[in-house]
């Protein structure tokens, strides 16, 4: 964690025109929670693209997806520059940094997957479920009340310092973030709201078509596979991994923001949370095209004026998205 600290400093000190530090929270075990903002001054008002990563402790090839965004943001291609001249990156690179840094204290923490705040009194186990604790349809699904669980959702809604952290510094910006992106692993899938199945976001359709049982060969989709041949899947929790409430993404889509994705990156459960070191480069680089493709296509929208209506570009960019069904057990 270290060395990500050191890192952020020093891309801050190479590029003090364009990135800045911003610390907004402090963790259960008062270490600090930063952010590097990235994009280029402007005059004229900016909108704002949200990525964090490292929410949950042990999917480590997630802060380093965050690294790797880093990197490419600030060294830019020609649409890269334009974008950053309109919008700015709030980029977390590890979120729940004690629960991270317990998870590389040895083989037994490896797997381990919440913050570190002690339980309700009279349980002995620690840690709540970040992603299960931000208020939107808090603890109903997908949940359990025994604090020993993986999947423990906190004493109440946004009980944890590290989802309050995200809850005031994004619930202050709704106006000004176009993009809500969480990085997990793992899967190969890309996730849109809601986690609850009886609710659905009102622009669910320019983000995916629900047709179960098919390959995904959407722009999305294909722009990913195309890095390295790996076949993510796009669809609402419920349709292809499992129902869940409490999550970052639902509460962000919720306070208005028009695209909010989880991304859940390598792999396919082969090393599962354990992703070799060799494949965190191609892991990085087909998300990148992925998030690259969902940033464009915000970044366009909100700021290219179409020749046609906004609605029928949106509808040529975004038609016949599909989702494969997966049926899976395993909590990420
Ligand atoms: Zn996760």
């Amino acid at each position: 964690m270290g060395e990500i600290t050191n890192w952020m400093d020093q891309i801050v000190k190479e590029n003090p025109n364009v990135v800045t530090k911003v610390d907004y929270g402090k963790t259960y075990e008062n270490r600090t929670i930063s952010l590097l903002k990235i994009g280029s001054k402007s005059a004229s008002a900016k909108k704002a693209i949200w990525m964090d990563c490292g929410i949950h402790a042990r999917e480590w090839i997630s802060p380093a997806f965050c690294q790797y965004f880093i990197n490419q943001t600030y060294k830019t291609d020609p649409k890269m520059e334009q974008m950053m001249k309109n919008m700015d990156f709030y980029v977390t690179p590890v979120l729940n940094v004690d629960g991270y840094i317990y998870s590389w204290t040895d083989n037994s923490t490896r797997l381990w997957r919440k913050n570190r705040t002690p339980g309700p009194e009279g349980c002995e186990c620690l840690g709540t479920d970040l992603n299960r604790n931000f208020d939107i349809n808090w603890g109903t699904l997908g949940i359990s009340f025994n604090c020993c669980s993986i999947v423990y959702p906190g004493k109440s809604a946004v009980s944890e310092a590290e989802a309050q952290a995200i809850t005031d510094f994004v619930g202050n910006r709704t106006d000004e973030i176009l993009c809500f992106l969480t990085i997990h692993s793992y899967g190969q899938m890309l996730l849109i709201p809601y986690g609850h199945p009886n609710v659905i976001a009102p622009n669910e359709n320019e983000l995916v078509h629900k047709h179960k049982k098919t390959t995904c060969n959407t722009d999305l989709c294909l722009a990913m596979k195309k890095v390295h041949g790996k076949q993510y899947t796009v669809g609402t929790s419920p349709d292809i991994l499992y129902s869940f409430s409490g999550s970052s993404k639902d509460w962000a889509r919720l306070q208005g923001i028009p695209f909010a994705f989880t991304f859940e990156l390598r792999d396919d459960g082969t090393y599962g949370f354990e992703l070799p070191e060799d494949q965190i480069q191609p892991a990085s680089e087909e998300a990148y095209s992925g998030a690259l493709h969902i940033i464009t296509h915000v970044h366009d929208k909100e700021f290219i004026k179409p020749t046609s209506t906004a609605a029928t570009v949106a509808a040529m960019l975004w038609t016949t998205m599909m989702a494969v069904f997966v049926t899976s057990t395993v909590i990420v």
